[in-house]
């Protein structure tokens, strides 16, 4: 678990670049096809309230930003929930707006310090998900791979697809998490932690 109790506050939902809040604690970006289990994950990180909002009508397409208050209330980390890219139909647009504000997002935030990719851990190893991976890449962003949903898998089968995701996407490492089990979250949140150089005690 993270090394202070945060409480999450919704900030704004950002559907143009000059919506974006001011820059001003590290931020981590969470990318992910639509039912990759990111809303899980984000639950199991911080707390229902950051799920709910970003699964709102009309926010599912936008970029979701959240502060991270300590005990004083201070703001020390800004989550980004960016909207979820893939098969299901709403998504063609979501895709046909990524050049426009996400593409920038992106590549040009200076506050972001890690983008998290959540691929599922279930199914084989998907091209948009590698598209995403070579993107950040070459933008020379950091970002962290981690494979979702693994409790749903059995020892031979997790290692083999991990394995997989690892191959294709040419990675050193993958981060296999569950939001049901809570498998990988501490490990994550070391992740989150060491990126943004917040110290863990
Ligand atoms: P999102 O569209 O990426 O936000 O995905 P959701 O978080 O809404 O999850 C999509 C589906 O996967 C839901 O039916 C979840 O219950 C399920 N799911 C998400 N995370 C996990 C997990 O860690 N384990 C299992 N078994 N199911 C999960």
């Amino acid at each position: 678990m993270p090394s202070t109790r945060y409480t999450t506050q919704f900030l704004l939902s950002a559907l143009a670049a000059e919506q974006f809040p001011a820059p001003t604690v590290p931020e981590i970006a969470f990318l992910g096809r639509s039912n990759v289990g990111k809303s899980s994950l984000l639950n199991a990180l911080v707390g229902e309230k950051a799920a709910k909002v970003s699964q709102t009508p009309g926010r599912t397409r936008a970029i979701n930003f959240f502060a991270l208050l300590d005990p004083r209330q201070q703001s020390k980390l800004i989550f980004a929930d960016l909207p979820g890219y893939g098969y299901a139909k709403i998504s063609k647009s979501i895709s046909a707006e990524w050049p426009k504000f996400i593409d920038p997002y992106l590549a040009e935030r200076g506050p972001l310090k890690l983008c998290v990719c959540l691929v599922d851990s279930n199914i084989p190893p998907q091209p948009n998900d590698g598209k995403l991976v070579d993107w950040l890449r070459h933008a020379g962003r950091e970002f962290l791979v981690v494979a979702t949903k693994t409790d749903r898998l059995s020892g031979n089968a997790r290692t083999r697809n991990l394995l997989a995701i690892k191959k294709t996407f040419e990675l050193d490492e993958v981060l296999p998490v569950s939001a049901k089990t809570g498998a990988g979250i501490k490990e994550l949140w070391i992740r989150i932690e060491a990126s943004s150089a917040i110290e863990a005690v």
